[in-house]
């Protein structure tokens, strides 16, 4: 898969630091601990791309991972946009809008965003804070893959269960695909591999 060349590319800590948009750019957006970090790091193949994006100083980051082309490997034919988890309980206020402000300026007027990836805890479902997320998602017009993270938690049922309750909540997004999906246990992968590969090149 493409997404297995990912390497890292580039970090912002504002959005006039990200380079100029040049190829199609996937998003992957979610609040802390709902397993983005993993998720980006299986669908990439590789064990650690994002966690660098957890060290202490670059949570607050844009990381971008850029996916080289295969015949002319120094051009990016495609982006993978790790945004900051929003939500960390110990974050100050006056912090917490600049986040809002590099969330919300990001999924708003970034032209090359092809599509957002938003990552839902499955046993949580959408809280307060992916709610205020999808305000800013549903009027960007963006398609959306909402990945229901942690599905091993539950059983198959279950997640049917859930994943109908999560349909429903994110009604509100016009393109709208849901995964139960797993990290650990591979559950969603080449579903959710196959859709952000085709909206980069489609
Ligand atoms: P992030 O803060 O959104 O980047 O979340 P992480 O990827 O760091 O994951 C948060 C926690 O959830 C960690 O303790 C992970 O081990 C755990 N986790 C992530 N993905 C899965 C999964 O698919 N299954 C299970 N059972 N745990 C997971």
């Amino acid at each position: 898969s493409i997404l297995h060349r990912a390497h890292f590319t580039t970090s912002a800590a504002r959005l006039d630091q990200l380079p100029p948009p040049s190829a199609p750019e996937v998003c992957f957006v979610g609040r802390s601990n709902s397993g983005k970090s993993s998720a980006i790091n299986v669908l990439t193949q590789q064990r650690r791309l994002a966690f660098s994006s957890k060290t202490p100083g670059r949570t607050r980051l844009i990381n971008m991972f850029g996916m080289p082309d295969k015949l002319e490997p120094e051009r990016d034919i495609g982006y993978l946009v790790d945004l900051p988890g929003y939500g960390y309980a110990s974050v100050a206020r006056e912090d917490r809008s600049a986040w809002a402000h590099v969330l919300g300026g990001y999924l708003r007027d970034r032209p090359s965003l092809v599509g957002i990836v938003l990552l839902v805890d499955i046993r949580r479902g959408v809280t307060d804070l992916d709610r205020n997320l999808i305000e800013w998602i549903a009027p960007s017009g963006k398609p959306v893959l909402a990945l229901l993270t942690k599905a091993d938690k539950f059983a198959y049922g279950q997640r049917i269960k859930m994943q109908f309750a999560v349909k429903q909540e994110l009604a509100a997004i016009g393109m709208l695909h849901t995964v139960p999906f797993s990290s650990t246990h591979r559950i969603g992968l080449e579903d959710a591999t196959t859709h952000i590969e085709n909206w980069i090149s489609p």
